[in-house]
């Protein structure tokens, strides 16, 4: 049987003028995730999104399970394509909804009709399909207030579309739309968790790792290139930049106060972000930083790492509990990844007592008391060498 997916636009659908450019970037969104899977031409009607298959071979079950992961609509569902007439489409009703009717006590139909010219109008198609469909399950019992499936119906003007009801889609609004950030990307629980959030509210996000061989592993990276591949079908595809953090960690340990590396190690990953930031059109960065967390995401810790840049830092897991990140981050598969135990930069140079309380003064006064900017001009400079892009 014919099949097509339709896609209900969330927050797109309350927009003024520049509706259709949002849709537009869903579009596109969408074509480039289904492309793989094969042909599908896509249409657009009273905020909702057909996509349609033009291959017979396509796998709908991962089309499907694509479509649901891209930001921009609240609810999506696969629905039957049939002829305009009853026969067909009670045929087709039985067919595609018989397995749901089985193991279901009540049931309604609810039509809809936008082809005026159809013979039927929508009262009359529900008592119609309703009578046939009571017929060939007699177990079942109408309820029209709470029933257990709802056989939909809508007429639209080249065929008929039967289906059994929404599920929850992605949310959010199309990537791209929001301009572009650059993530802090860990290979903790919370800054993937951090950047799946931003992309829902449309930025185009690219990802930071901060690497310190021989001290962090070749594993320890290929871990985070994984939690990156994991929050692509979401975030889309991810240049990703890997920077040699090394002789900046040892340069740090050998001339800074021991209880400052953590926040000021903190403070010069911003400064590289940034400076990639500003030579690659990015307007932001993103850290999965929750306050109160560690010692390096107090309050004090945090006032002194934004003195480090001048770009707008989202944090948008600031305000929630772990176990609110761990949720999401189960949600969205990343969780197992980022529990497996391979090392960071940061825990590898971590103090045994951090500072939970610098001031921005004895802070400043400790990073200038080297001359970092040769290492960081030098670091800025080989990770620009070697982006790779994740996902796809
Ligand atoms: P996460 O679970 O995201 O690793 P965390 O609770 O372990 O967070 P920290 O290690 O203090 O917290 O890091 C705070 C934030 O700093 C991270 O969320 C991430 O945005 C950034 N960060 C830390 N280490 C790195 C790194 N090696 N590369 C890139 N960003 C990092
Ligand atoms: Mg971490």
């Amino acid at each position: 049987m014919k099949e097509i997916i339709l896609l209900k636009e969330g927050e797109i659908a309350l927009k003024g003028l520049n509706k259709r450019q949002f849709e537009e970037a869903f579009i596109k969104n969408l074509r480039h995730r289904l492309k793989p899977l094969g042909k599908f031409e896509y249409t657009r009607a009273q905020s909702l999104i057909y996509c349609i298959p033009r291959d017979d071979d396509i796998d709908m079950d991962e089309a499907v399970s694509r479509a649901e992961k891209v930001f921009g609509a609240v609810a999506i569902c696969r629905a039957a394509v049939t002829e305009k007439n009853m026969d067909s489409i009670s045929a087709a009703a039985i067919e595609y909804c018989g397995e749901e009717l089985e193991y279901a006590r009540t049931f309604k139909v609810c039509a809809k009709r936008s082809d005026k010219g159809f013979p039927l109008n929508s009262p009359q198609i529900c008592m119609e399909l309703g009578g046939i469909l009571s017929e060939k399950f007699p177990h079942l019992t109408v309820d029209v207030k709470n029933p257990q499936v709802t056989v939909n119906v809508e007429i639209r003007d080249t065929a008929a579309y039967i289906h059994t009801g929404n599920r929850p889609a992605a949310g959010g609004i199309p990537v791209g739309t929001s301009g572009k950030a650059m993530l802090l990307l860990s290979g903790g629980i919370d800054s993937p968790v951090a950047g799946y959030m931003m992309a829902k509210r449309g930025i185009d996000i690219s990802a930071i790792h901060y690497v310190s061989p021989p001290y962090t592993s070749e594993r320890a990276l290929m871990k985070v290139e994984q939690l990156c591949e994991k929050i692509s079908p979401y975030c889309g595809d991810t240049a990703f930049y890997c920077v040699p953090f090394t002789e900046i960690q040892e340069a740090l340990r050998g001339n800074c106060p021991e209880e400052l590396f953590t926040i000021l190690m903190r403070r010069i990953m911003m400064e590289i972000a940034q400076r990639i930031c500003e030579a690659n059109g990015i307007s932001a960065l993103i850290t999965g930083e929750s306050v109160g967390q560690v010692a390096s995401q107090t309050m004090g810790a945090i006032v002194c790492t934004d003195a480090a840049c001048c770009m707008p830092v989202f944090r948008p897991v600031i305000g929630m509990d772990k176990t609110e990140i761990v949720e999401i981050a189960r949600k969205i598969d990343t969780f197992d990844i980022s529990i497996q135990p391979y090392e960071d930069c940061c825990t590898v140079f971590t103090p045994k007592h951090p500072k939970t309380k610098p001031s921005l003064a004895e802070v400043e006064a400790a990073q200038n008391s080297f001359d970092f900017e040769p290492l960081i001009s030098k670091a800025v400079e080989e990770t620009v060498k070697k982006v790779i892009k994740v996902g796809g």
